[in-house]
């Protein structure tokens, strides 16, 4: 089961603000990286609260409820988990008893050796309906360390774990954050009053007025108690793998991911893509809002006028979440429309990041077309996705990964397109300025698993 989420956690050494409001807000700037379910906790030095429950931010958190959480420090989550796995038991922060206390976990990521860590715990694995999610497995692994300090026993589990992950923790007294050695997904420090907060990513600092400090490195573990700061490097990062995925898809515009800006390798990317695959258009539109960054960056490279040929709805939920192929056809009409005085007469070319199962590109170009698009160039800012992620990010199997059964140009036939052109993984790779091409976890490109 794959838990692809977004974290957030907050520890204030003196009480001025309401911190449910303040995980409300990370939260909400923290959205797009789920909307199955949503929760926070609370702990004010005695006790834990949490309140959690399926469907967006806004839904599961109404004014009295935030208003009863109360403390000086919160974590908070907000999950996207592959379909089917749309269950209350499964939305988080969970919370947990160990042998010094209790404990809340909010966790992103995917483990790769849960088999393994279920027959230790001696946990049917193989039965699915008790099968445990990644973060109940962690919380079994705590308590069974025996250990009565929190910090020992997330350290002993830490080397157990193999996979991504990145988690925020909270006691009655400690806020925890750690990322895996690899650091495949981002986990983020920021400053706030006197204070520090956590999240996925930084998008949910300036909403509540927090700033950027630093990345949480791979392999560190970084302890927020009322008087102390503490940072401990508990696992060697012997190789960085950070999901190339997050820049190219999920992350926030807005937000710095592994040190660079989102929309600004976007927009890269947009433009190496241009390079790579040109076409003769006359207009550049995107796919929004995914597509846009490198749409812009495409049509400046390219020097062709970026326009708004298509329109979101932005009341609709990522396609993702539809569990079946009949519904996600359905949903790309309810989502997305054509603005028909733009488009008519024109020669096309329609940028978005990814192609997947391939219903959004097939939809879309019939869509242009019936709105009098003369020619529509399909432009892909990421190499064709061939193999699943095992880290974290929703793709389908191998089976269901159509670029895998069709050359591109029977792929350009099938999407009736008038042409097709993905960029290339060393184009992709090559945009970044602050790491290096093999930095990056490709696998979802290329099939070379870091684990
Ligand atoms: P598809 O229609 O199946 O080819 O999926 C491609 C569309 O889904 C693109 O417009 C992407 O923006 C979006 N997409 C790509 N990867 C994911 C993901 N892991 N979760 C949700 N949407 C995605």
């Amino acid at each position: 089961m794959h838990e692809e989420c977004g974290v957030f956690g907050v520890y204030l050494k003196d009480v001025k603000a309401n911190i449910a409001q303040l995980s409300y807000l990370g939260l909400l700037a923290l959205q797009h990286r789920g909307q199955e379910s949503a929760g926070i906790a609370v702990a004010g030095g005695e006790n834990i609260l949490i309140y959690r429950d399926l469907g967006l931010v806004t839904e599961v958190f109404k004014k009295d409820i935030l208003g009863t959480l109360h403390g000086d420090a919160a974590i908070g989550h907000v999950r996207y988990s592959s379909a089917g796995s749309n269950s209350w038991e499964d939305s988080q922060p969970i919370l947990h008893h160990f042998s010094g206390g209790s404990f809340a976990l909010a966790y992103n990521g995917n483990l790769v050796n849960q088999s393994e860590l279920s027959s230790m715990l001696a946990i049917p694995y193989k039965n699915s309906n008790s099968c445990p999610t990644d973060s109940r497995l962690i919380c079994k692994l705590i308590e069974a360390t025996k250990e009565k300090d929190i910090e020992k026993a997330l350290e002993k589990v830490a080397q157990q774990l193999k996979g991504a992950f990145c988690l925020v923790l909270l006691t009655e007294k400690k806020l925890i954050g750690l990322r895996d050695s690899y650091g495949f997904h981002p986990l983020v420090l920021g400053k706030i009053k006197d204070g520090y907060v956590i999240a996925s990513e930084d998008s949910a600092f300036s909403i509540i007025e927090a700033h950027y400090l630093r990345e949480i490195q791979p392999g560190e573990m970084v302890v927020i108690e009322k008087d102390n700061f503490k940072t401990k490097q508990i696992l060697p990062c012997t190789k960085k793998s950070l999901c190339i995925f997050e820049h190219v898809y999920f992350a926030r515009p807005d937000s710095n991911v592994f040190g660079e800006n989102v929309a600004e390798i976007r927009e890269r990317i947009g433009a190496r893509l241009a390079v790579e695959q040109p076409a003769d258009a006359d207009i550049v539109i995107s796919v929004p809002d995914s597509g846009r960054f490198a749409a812009l960056g495409y049509a400046h490279q390219a020097g062709i006028t970026y326009q708004e040929g298509l329109m979101k709805n932005p009341y609709i939920g990522r396609i993702f979440i539809q569990p079946d192929q009949a519904l996600r056809e359905y949903s790309v009409k309810i989502k997305l429309s054509a603005i028909a005085s733009i488009v008519t007469g024109k020669k096309i070319i329609m940028v978005d990041d990814s192609i997947v199962r391939g219903t959004t590109s097939r939809k879309l170009v019939k869509l242009l077309k019936k709105s009098g698009a003369k020619e529509v160039h399909v432009r892909i800012s990421s190499p064709p996705v061939d193999f699943p992620c095992k880290y974290g990010i929703d793709t389908p199997n191998k089976k269901e990964l159509w670029t895998n059964h069709f050359s591109i140009e029977a792929l350009r036939k099938l999407i009736e397109a008038d042409s097709l052109g993905y960029i290339s993984l060393e184009g992709l790779t090559g945009v970044f300025q602050k790491n290096k091409p093999s930095d990056f976890c490709t696998a979802c490109f290329s099939g070379e698993y870091p684990l």
